[in-house]
């Protein structure tokens, strides 16, 4: 069997550990053997990759990805891409994010019904480079809802990246066919958002039975529910009805920041704090709009959701890295800037965020014991980065310093150093 070993790492496990000096062999598509003492690890039959103390790491993992977005200023812009190439596109951000030394990523919806389904399988199937992908559904919303672009004057056709429905057996239909087509991940919108003055983020939006028929049907397929859940009561809502993923979380009271506490074994959180940092930060430079009374507002949005997350990263709960990228302002690939906003802005350490980033991924791609961590019989999709990211986060945003990037046991990106195989 395909077997490599990568000797003299500097071994950043992603549990927390304090980083180690080890080989690493992997046979197949599984790390082998984790040493601290080189002279009892086989060489024979192996690539050997001489690492000469660069850091070897869990591969990075996406909470929050949309590869169908597709780097526009609008969700309009979504729309108006015929399917044929947006299939391209997302298979274009698909070998983007595996360029970037992203293994995994969690989908938080696709912008047509089946662009992660397919691409999924064209990944699983080795017909496409890309990371693991848990597909997911379009978002589910309700009339007058974030996404409802529809016209009174107008035939929307099919271009909608976000289906409205409205009650539960709505719901309930729209999630059987997205279970039917495939998908992992269902995504729903219960609340408002940062970008729409109409249905801000505070406001609530999808019922308690609506959400309820969507989890319902999650269970009886075995999926997880992700929901853009930025209001108390939508947070409070989802978490009541086992949404497994709540993403934003800007406004939650301190009943739900109780809820989520109560749950934290079983959610996770991801606030995507680039998607709003980098829209404050560089709306002038795409000439987006940008009057004091929007950016006031996006500021308060992103004031409450730090506060916020603080609050539930002292309480134990699972918050991860991760921020919607895919537009102008904030364009795939560049999300391991996350890392660097967990740590600037919500005061995780450099390894906290890196935690979020791989052994929490793991989790929430639903492979704890398999994915995200450095680990013998874990999956080797490995990252060997030239430097320590734990003193600059920033080496793991720019892909000249991932030396080498492996995925299930094979290199998506050979390293320049290493010995013929035997
Ligand atoms: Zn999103």
């Amino acid at each position: 069997m395909n077997a490599v070993l990568f000797r003299n790492a500097t071994v950043l496990d992603g549990t927390g550990a304090t980083p180690f000096r080890a080989d690493v062999r992997v046979v197949g598509n599984r790390i082998a053997a984790v040493t601290r003492d080189p002279s009892r690890v086989a060489t024979d039959a192996a690539q050997v990759v001489e690492c000469a103390g660069a850091t070897l790491m869990p591969g990075l993992i996406e909470p929050h990805a949309h590869l169908s977005f597709v780097d526009q200023a609008t969700p309009s812009a979504f729309s108006a891409i015929p399917v044929e190439e947006h299939l391209l596109l997302t298979l274009k951000h698909a070998k983007l994010y595996l360029d970037q030394g992203y293994t995994s990523c969690f989908s938080a919806a696709a912008t047509k019904p089946r662009l992660d389904v397919v691409a999924r399988n064209a990944i699983d199937r080795g017909e496409h480079p890309g990371p693991r992908l848990r597909a997911a559904s379009v978002q589910f919303t309700v009339t007058g809802g974030v996404g409802d672009l529809r016209q009174m004057h107008l035939d929307p056709g099919d271009a909608m990246y976000t289906l409205p429905c409205d009650g539960p057996v709505e719901f309930r239909r729209a999630a059987r066919e997205a279970c039917r087509e495939g998908v992992d991940v269902l995504k729903i919108v219960p609340s408002g958002d940062t970008s729409t003055p109409a249905v801000p983020s505070a406001s609530t939006l999808m019922t308690d039975d609506e959400v309820a028929a969507v989890c319902e049907v999650a269970r009886a397929h075995h999926r997880v529910v992700a929901a853009h859940a930025r209001s108390a009561e939508s947070i409070r809502m989802c978490v009541r009805n086992g949404v497994t993923v709540i993403y934003h979380a800007t406004c939650a009271d301190d009943d739900a920041l109780d809820l989520l506490e109560a749950h934290k074994a079983s959610i996770f959180v991801a606030p995507a704090l680039s998607v709003t940092v980098t829209r404050l930060r560089d709306a002038g430079k795409f000439g987006l709009p940008s009057s004091d009374a929007m950016r006031a507002r996006i500021n308060a949005d992103l004031e409450r959701t730090i506060a916020t997350m603080k609050a539930l990263k002292a309480r134990g709960v699972r918050v991860l890295p991760g921020g919607d990228y895919g537009f102008m302002w904030n364009p795939h690939g560049a999300n391991a800037r996350d890392l660097t906003y967990f740590v600037e802005l919500l005061g995780f350490s450099p390894m906290d965020a890196i935690i979020g980033a791989t052994k929490r991924g793991g989790e929430i791609m639903g492979m704890p014991d398999d994915l995200g961590q450095v680990r013998e019989g874990f999956l080797a999709d490995l990252l060997l980065v030239d430097g320590d990211p734990l003193a600059d986060l920033r080496l793991l945003e720019d892909r000249a310093h991932l030396v080498a990037i492996m995925k299930d046991g094979a290199f998506h990106k050979q390293p320049a150093t290493q010995s013929p195989t035997h």
